[in-house]
């Protein structure tokens, strides 16, 4: 090899730039995996608050909602009981209809409340002494109450008479031995619910809703065009798990605008009616989505930030990497000729050695000596003189090809070439290559004859018990036979 070796590559500068990049990456999946997981956290947060005040709201809604009803059966009640009073037969119509309807001043929103006989023709009315006549035998309450004697309080299907949506409460009127007599019926107009839903706040995209059992929906706030009151949502799958579970929720998509709802929901006692709270997604979440983007932005800056600061520091190691190996390099050359100077001679001839001695495998040393050089100097110039040894140099150099093979500048004009693994006729062979390969250079400008080197050999074997400095000694010592038998010649000892 021409130049001199490089240094085995330590791997502590890969070490740490893979210990850098595996610390930053740990550290920013460690800050994502804690970011996300306080984010989910408070959106979980976001919805338990939210279900608490839609819960609120349905409570207060329920409560108003069984108030109501209560006092309607008190009204039916008090109607039937005075019904069935043979003294009020014999008093007054003026008197008599103060008596029926004595108690049916209390309910709000009330309509008509009227007592009809078993064919459901009208017996008393609120609203008149004298009733106006009626045929009720059709209505859905009337023919309930007909047919099962146990139907108790009966809410009807709303209905939408004289320009106002109401629903009726009805219960039946039996003799002693449970004949059917008639039934007691009320109606309530469905704005009570509007004038309830008024007051509660349930954001921008939120929905209330009062159904029945049926799934038909009584009251909603805001009133949406395609839904209209009296129309059954039972096909709708959202209704259909509401009315099936009662009381809870859940978050769904809104099969009315396709957004994102969390539903909760309150079946009013129980009666027949079930209050929804249907908050809107956008709602519930808009505070969490701010945080939420600015702590993920906040840690995506950092994360990137943190990536960069490696990048850079994994750019300083690998330059420090680079610079010191250059400098290796440096402390490892000679300046003049660029092959290895004494110093990596010294270390690789050690090292060579304590090699040899394990393997058993034989070593060979080549000290060269440019003959007649001071001569050479003298004639030409010192500046010819370094090409001329930078020349040699070269032509060592490409004649030893093995990597572990060593060139060295010894110092002055002499070179010493490291073969491991080499025996002597193997170095013999390199050594004749060498000096012949010297002795074809062309010459020099006004010298008749060519440059030529002397080339002492020896080479250490399990069998010659050389230490190190003998294995030295007898390769000088063979150079300098070389330059007695004559130079331009390479002289072998064992
Ligand atoms: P021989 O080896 O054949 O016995 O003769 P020589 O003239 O080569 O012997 P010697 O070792 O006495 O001379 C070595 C000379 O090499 C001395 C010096 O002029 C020359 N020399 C040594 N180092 C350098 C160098 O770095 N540059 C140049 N130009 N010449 C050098
Ligand atoms: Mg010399
Ligand atoms: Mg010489």
């Amino acid at each position: 090899m021409t130049a001199s070796r490089t240094q085995t590559p330590s791997g502590r500068n890969a070490h740490s730039e893979r210990l850098a990049i595996l610390g930053s990456s740990l550290t920013v999946i460690a800050i994502l995996a804690i970011v996300t997981f306080l984010l989910i956290r408070e959106h979980a947060g976001a919805q338990q608050a939210a279900t608490r005040s839609a819960t609120t709201i349905a409570q207060l809604i329920d409560a108003d909602v069984l108030r109501t009803v209560e006092l309607y059966d008190l009204t039916l009640q008090g109607l039937i009981a005075a019904s069935q009073r043979d003294d009020l037969k014999q008093v007054s119509p003026q008197v008599r209809h103060l008596a029926l309807f004595d108690r049916s001043t209390t309910a709000r929103f009330k309509g008509d409340i009227l007592l009809l006989d078993a064919q459901g023709e009208v017996l008393a009315d609120s609203s008149r002494i004298d009733p106006k006549p009626g045929h009720y035998a059709d209505q859905d309450y009337f023919l309930a109450h007909a047919s099962r004697p146990d139907t108790g309080m009966f809410i009807s299907r709303p209905r939408n008479d004289n320009g106002g949506w109401r629903i009726s409460f009805s219960r039946r009127i039996s003799s002693a031995t449970g004949e059917f007599l008639g039934v007691a019926v009320a109606s309530m107009r469905l704005s009570y619910f509007d004038q309830l839903f008024k007051s509660l706040d349930i954001g921008e995209g939120g929905i209330l809703s009062i159904i029945s059992d049926d799934g038909i929906l009584l009251a909603q706030k805001p009133h949406l065009e395609n839904d209209p009151i009296g129309r059954s949502f039972a096909d709708r799958p959202n209704v259909q798990r509401i009315l099936s579970e009662r009381n809870g929720s859940f978050d769904s998509v809104s099969s009315i605008d396709s957004q994102p709802r969390l539903y909760t929901f309150s079946r009013v006692g129980n009666l027949p009616l079930t209050v929804i709270v249907a908050l809107s997604g956008d709602d519930v979440f808009a505070s969490w989505r701010r945080t939420a983007l600015i702590i993920s932005g906040a840690t995506g800056v950092l994360c990137i930030g943190l990536l960069w600061l490696t990048w850079l520091l994994c750019r300083e190691l690998r330059l420090r990497h680079l610079a010191e190996q250059e400098l290796a390099q440096l402390a490892a050359t000679d300046a003049l000729t660029g092959v290895a100077n004494r110093r990596m001679l010294d270390q690789t001839l050690r090292h060579e050695w304590f090699r040899a001695q394990r393997s058993g495998k034989p070593l060979s040393v080549l000290m060269i000596d440019a003959d007649h050089f001071k001569a050479f100097n003298d004639q030409h110039g010192h500046q010819a003189g370094d090409d001329a040894l930078r020349v040699l140099a070269r032509v060592i150099g490409e004649n030893v090809r093995r990597p572990a093979d060593l060139v060295a500048r010894y110092g002055g004009e002499e070179f010493s070439v490291v073969l491991a693994e080499t025996d002597s006729a193997g170095a013999q062979l390199i050594a004749e290559h060498i000096r012949a390969a010297v002795e074809q250079l062309p010459c020099v400008t006004g010298l008749e004859s060519p440059i030529t080197v002397s080339i002492g050999i020896s080479t250490w074997t399990t069998a010659t018990h050389q230490s190190l400095e003998q294995l030295l000694v007898a390769a000088d010592r063979a150079l300098y036979q070389a330059k007695d038998g004559g130079r331009n010649r390479v002289v072998a000892v064992p």
